[in-house]
């Protein structure tokens, strides 16, 4: 077994010690991954608070952690994708059954037996507990791992891997291009790297915020437009003229204002996992043929896609760098809408 240091809470009060567990040793078709930073997405919160207690429960101590990159320094016998020396990524899933009609269509997030998680999972055996990036290694079966080009800022790349993918994924679903108007709601984690790959994709893209602090810098991000949702006069004009939106929020919030703004056949699709239920009138959805949708990170394949977008873009995450006994300060930071718009733990010297 490989003796491994990472950042645990012990309980759904989020605070953060030095723990050391085991991972397994690397087998035949397994990378061992040194990590050199982890992104705090703001899922490591609600589970590190075990606020989806009713859907996925926390099963503590946790090492949250699904957003990383680092070097490859060791392989297994039979490894062809990496070499030693190579920068490999891990999302938010690390291994899958691989014979489900999910898997065999490169969509393992959904696998029927259920994907193991990165953190507060199990292996496939259900039995050995998956501890996640705010640690110092990783193992994982190399066909779960991602290639990652980048030579420049890897720190920024991390986030990549959840709030890359998450934005990425129905974006391209959506078919979301030139002479499309789309929105994003929440300019957080998510919310910057939708807007970053909206625009690469050639969109039009207008931010809704809550924070009229965050203009300067959603422009600076490519957006083309930004809203302040405070005041509901701000939407109305704007009723009936978006192709697309992307709702990113964490929070409990009414997405009924944003349905009135897609126009005819508009799609909106959250991925944001606020506490509560949504209420939508069937009527908002009828006229105008609209759809809403969900989406969940995206498979293996797609995630190869996404970061070679991302490198060929020149897209990383903007991101705040911090060492782990910051990541109480940056939870409190990423709660309260100010995080500007990764934080980042440098695992390289913790
Ligand atoms: P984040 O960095 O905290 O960003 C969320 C943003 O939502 C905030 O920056 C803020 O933007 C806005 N917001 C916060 N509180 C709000 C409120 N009360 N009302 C309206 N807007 C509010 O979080 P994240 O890491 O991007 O994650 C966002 C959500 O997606 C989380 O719930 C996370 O669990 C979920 N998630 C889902 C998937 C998936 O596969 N579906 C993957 C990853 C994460 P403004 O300041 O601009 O308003
Ligand atoms: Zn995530
Ligand atoms: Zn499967």
């Amino acid at each position: 077994m490989i003796q491994t240091k990472g950042y645990a809470t012990h309980d759904e009060n989020a605070k953060f010690v030095p723990f050391e567990f085991e991972r397994r040793d690397v087998g035949p078709n397994d990378i061992l991954i040194d990590i050199a930073y982890a992104g705090i997405c703001h899922s490591d919160i609600h589970q590190a608070k075990n606020e989806w207690k009713d859907s996925m429960p926390t099963n503590y101590p946790l090492v949250p952690g699904h957003e990383i990159v680092g070097r490859v320094s060791q392989v297994g016998s039979d490894v062809t994708k990496f070499k030693v020396g190579d920068t490999a990524g891990i999302g938010c899933f690390v291994d899958s059954c691989r014979e489900c009609p999910s898997c065999t269509s490169g969509q393992e997030q959904f696998c029927h037996k259920q994907a193991a998680y990165t953190y507060n999972g199990t292996e496939m055996d259900r039995v050995t507990k998956t501890y996640g990036g705010y640690s110092d290694k990783y193992v994982i079966d190399e066909n779960y791992a991602l290639k990652v080009n980048a030579t420049g800022d890897l720190a920024g790349v991390a986030p990549l891997l959840c709030a890359g993918i998450t934005t990425y994924s129905p974006l391209r679903r959506f078919k979301v291009g030139p002479g499309q108007k789309v929105g994003i709601v929440g300019l957080g984690g998510l919310g910057h790297m939708g807007v970053k790959l909206a625009v690469a994709m050639g969109a039009e893209v207008t931010v809704f915020s809550t924070s009229p602090s965050k203009e300067g810098d959603a422009l600076a991000l490519g957006a083309h437009h930004f809203v302040v949702t405070r005041d509901p006069a701000n939407m109305t004009p704007l009723t009936g003229t978006f192709n697309f939106i992307l709702d990113t929020v964490s929070a409990d919030h009414d997405i009924n204002p944003y349905l009135n703004l897609l126009g005819l056949g508009g799609a909106m699709v959250v991925v944001g996992v606020p506490a509560s239920p949504n209420v939508v009138h069937s009527l908002s959805l009828i006229f105008g043929n609209k759809t809403l949708s969900g989406s969940l990170i995206g498979g293996i394949p797609e995630t190869q896609e996404m970061l070679d977008f991302c490198a060929e873009h020149n897209i990383t995450s903007d991101v705040e760098v911090i060492k782990p006994d910051y990541i109480e300060t940056a939870y409190d930071r990423t709660v309260k809408a100010d995080v500007r718009y990764r934080f980042v733990i440098d695992m390289n010297n913790a």
